[in-house]
């Protein structure tokens, strides 16, 4: 029985109860197979149709335009830190192979945790082959002590690298550890800034979306050259990354070690994923079905434009409440307004040994998963989809009265 705990937990993460139930049929008995989803193989006919509904399900919801492919890999979004270095170097090394490793650029927008961990394997990738990594703006330049991550850049922050020299553009569109999250309307100064680069083909601009996938529609999304997410937060169980790639990122990684780029395992090759249909070897099968329930979910609701409205009134309530409790001088809300993340809301006690006993508080009413991450302390509150307006209300009153009471 889950019906006494609500978890807000950061990911892996609360997924809709009745999807659960669904996918714990199909354990059993997928679609009247007699066999379960983990024991079809993966070569099936019925494996092969999961596929094809899981991509096409996620091109409707996500209004991915024919030019980008979609891809199913493992290795969670850490591993993209990886392979996108592997690919994207190989791509300009085809495109540019009189431009030598001194004069060629990876750029990096660094908001938090996530994007700072993938601009390090950056430099060590790039680095070992004297590829440059440029840091076009780190956002604890501008928080008060230097060193926190509590906007995202400013808009005149951005130090590029020559586009012509610039194998990609890197960013985390929802820092999960930080509570840090790009606007999604370019018509705020908080948006990352696609206008900055003139025809949004080249350099590519690479998005991490693990943490906010699905959470809202992706505006512009046309203008990316890879957007991302590992599943284990608003889509399904872990295993599976999903990529949405430009085509013209699919590049011969052969070809281009042939002319000096890196050399790249094949499983890493996003060329060798879409030549076999995201089925070069054995895929997170499970984890696909259980996507492929919440995403159909979603869509019998009506798509992500009533999600976006759904989640923008829940973290409304969330930030309402904290915004009282700052004011009080009880709490701080760790993220300025304008890069506050819908999904994860982080806050510290201004009074520490409090948060002993709200940590105690919160447990006694069932919330969990709600300590903050260990490099930023205090708490972080995920309000992913499966999280309801009447949860958000039932978190807001806890921490209301614990705070007005203590
Ligand atoms: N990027 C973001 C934004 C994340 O939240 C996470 C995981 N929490 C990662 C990357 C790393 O993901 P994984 O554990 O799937 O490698």
């Amino acid at each position: 029985e889950r019906k006494d705990v609500l978890n807000l937990g950061a990911g892996p993460s609360a997924l809709p109860e009745h999807v659960l139930q669904e996918a714990a049929r199909g354990l059993l008995n997928y679609n009247g197979t007699g066999m379960g989803i983990t024991e079809i193989s993966h070569r099936s006919k019925e494996f092969q149709q999961l596929t094809n509904d899981l991509s096409a399900t996620l091109r409707s919801l996500l209004n991915v335009p024919q030019t980008h492919e979609i891809l199913f890999a493992q290795g969670g979004a850490s591993l993209v830190f990886s392979s996108i270095v592997l690919n994207l170097l190989s791509r300009f090394k085809l495109l540019h192979p009189e431009i030598p490793a001194s004069e060629t650029y990876i750029d990096y927008v660094v908001t938090g945790t996530w994007s700072k961990k993938a601009s390090e394997e950056g430099k060590r990738l790039a680095g070992s082959v004297g590829v440059n990594v440029n840091i076009a703006a780190d956002s604890r330049a501008y928080s008060k002590d230097g060193k926190s991550f509590e906007c995202v850049p400013p808009l005149d922050a951005y130090k590029w690298s020559p586009p012509a020299q610039t194998a990609f553009v890197y960013y985390c569109e929802n820092e999960t550890v930080n509570g840090v999250q790009f606007a999604s309307s370019q018509a705020v100064s908080t948006a990352f800034p696609l206008n900055q680069f003139q025809d949004n083909i080249d350099p590519p601009i690479i998005a991490d979306f693990s943490s906010s996938f699905l959470s809202r529609p992706i505006p512009n999304i046309s203008s990316y050259g890879m957007i991302y997410g590992g599943a284990q937060k608003n889509v399904g169980p872990a295993g599976l990354t999903i990529l949405i790639v430009r085509k013209d990122l699919l590049v011969d990684v052969d070809a281009a070690h042939k002319l000096g780029a890196p050399v790249v395992p094949l499983t890493l090759s996003y060329k060798t994923l879409a030549d076999n249909g995201s089925l070069y070897n054995t895929p997170p099968m499970f984890s696909m079905y259980v996507s492929l329930l919440v995403a159909k979910d979603i869509a019998a609701k009506g798509g992500l434009v009533p999600l976006e409205e759904r989640n923008y009134q829940k973290q409304e309530t969330i930030y309402g409440a904290l915004e009282k409790l700052q004011e009080k001088g009880l709490i701080r809300i760790n993220v300025l307004p304008g890069s506050r993340s819908w999904m994860n809301v982080t806050f510290v006690f201004l009074q520490p040994d409090k948060e002993k006993a709200f940590l105690e508080a919160t447990e006694a009413k069932g919330l969990r998963g709600v300590k903050g991450h260990r490099s930023v302390g205090g708490f972080r509150i995920s309000l992913y989809n499966a999280i309801t307006q009447e949860n958000a209300d039932t978190v807001a009153t806890v921490l209301t009265n614990f705070l007005n009471s203590s």
